[in-house]
């Protein structure tokens, strides 16, 4: 029996999900811009599912653009932001440097190509963004500021409407990452007062391959993609009309926040049940948990690294991931808990335990039952772990390493 505990990497598909995808490749097999009946049929399916996410996240269905997912949504909206910003002579944006690669990536390179200067915004050693820190990088020049609502390596969360409220300058265009914040907090982009905003389909429990642009902004979204008249010519492309249905089924779903109580619970009661049994084990994260999302405990035992702890977990039927799957693969401390200022060691040793909703208490106690040896054994076989307990034998909550 497994337990998957690596739900910021992704969810598995929700029946529902899969029943009404199934129904829509089997039924609805037409063309979205097509007049006759079977466009017709899909065109229905399409906005039915934009009208679930914009009532997801607070959005007016015309808002919503389809994308390939949030990976999209970001590089459509820095590059859309970053071209409307240079056109009124603002060069300078803002972004914190714990986003993720897919909002870095696109920025770097209107670094690199396109005479555009970042300031990049340095989370403190809990991986907090504070708000004055981007508050004091705000210039007359500035013309975008990116900023993520949730954090999914550390679950860290940003009150983006509070740091919205004290921008003055009514022409920054404000973009937010909501892909981890979407179906385990209450999502209302107009609230927030996000000038943009990205989803995706497969953190919710939809399909992978999927995901929305929200795109508020006075100036019009300048299409990534370009050659057809799909999305009211801000997405070019056939609309993947069994990906769209299954992800407005996932965002009717993940507005029904009841379970997060029972998920913050079975989360607290692994930090807990960790700290109980293993010594020199550290959070990476804000210490409230109020200020993480739901599902989330970022940790990093000592003389450990996260890699081969993933494999012994997984060897034992635990699934979760060694700082973020997105940099999964590569043996480098992830960026975030680098620009953390962390330990390099540390960083290295961290494993990240994502919950899905549907996790239960006795997989978050059969875990705690296995931790301690995992974390004793993979110690003992760390060249650090060796050398303590060449000296100190270890005691099986691993009590040498302080
Ligand atoms: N932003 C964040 C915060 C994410 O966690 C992810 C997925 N790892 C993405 C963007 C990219 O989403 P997608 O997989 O839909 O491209």
């Amino acid at each position: 029996m497994r337990t998957y505990l690596d739900a910021n990497a992704t969810t598995p598909m929700s029946p529902e999900v899969s029943a009404i995808m199934h129904r829509v490749h089997r039924e609805v097999w037409g063309n979205a811009s097509s007049v006759h009946t079977e466009g017709r049929a899909a065109r229905q399916e399409v906005e039915k599912a934009r009208s679930h996410i914009a009532a997801a996240i607070g959005a007016t269905p015309a808002d919503v653009i389809f994308t390939s997912g949030a990976t999209e949504a970001n590089n459509t909206a820095i590059s859309a932001a970053a071209a409307a910003a240079k056109q009124r002579g603002r060069t300078h944006i803002v972004a914190s440097a714990a986003e993720h690669p897919s909002v870095i990536g696109p920025l770097e390179r209107l670094e690199r190509d396109e005479g555009f200067e970042i300031s990049w915004v340095k989370p403190d050693t809990f991986g907090r963004i504070v708000r004055a820190s981007v508050l004091q990088e705000i210039r007359p020049q500035t013309g975008l500021i990116a900023i993520m609502a949730a954090n999914n390596e550390t679950g860290n969360l940003f009150d983006v409407p509070g740091l919205i409220s004290e921008i003055r300058d009514q022409e920054v265009h404000i973009h937010v990452d909501c892909v981890q914040h979407l179906g385990k907090e209450t999502v209302d982009v107009q609230k927030m007062g996000a000038s943009s905003a990205s989803f995706s389909a497969h953190k919710i429990y939809g399909p992978k391959g999927i995901g929305a642009l929200y795109w508020r902004a006075k100036n019009r979204v300048r299409a990534f993609l370009v050659g057809g008249h799909q999305e009211r010519e801000r997405r070019a492309g056939t609309e993947a009309v069994a990906l769209i249905a299954g992800f407005g089924e996932a965002a009717r779903q993940a507005k029904d926040l009841s379970g997060m109580q029972q998920t913050r619970a079975l989360r607290d009661l692994l930090w807990q049940g960790l700290c109980d049994r293993i010594e020199g084990i550290h959070l990476n994260g804000d210490p409230n948990p109020d200020a993480r999302i739901a599902n989330t405990v970022n940790v990093s035992f000592d003389n450990t690294e996260g890699e081969t702890l993933l494999i012994s977990l997984d060897l034992a039927g635990f699934s979760v991931s060694s700082g973020s799957a997105c940099t999964a693969g590569s043996l480098e401390p992830s960026h975030v808990l680098v620009a953390m200022d962390m330990d390099p060691e540390r960083a290295r040793a961290a494993v990240r335990f994502s919950l899905t909703r549907n996790c239960t208490e006795a997989e978050i106690c059969r875990l705690l039952d296995v931790m301690p040896e995992i974390v004793e054994t993979v110690r003992s076989a760390h060249p650090s772990g060796r050398d303590s307990t060449s000296s100190v034998p270890l005691n099986s909550q691993g009590e040498s390493y302080g």
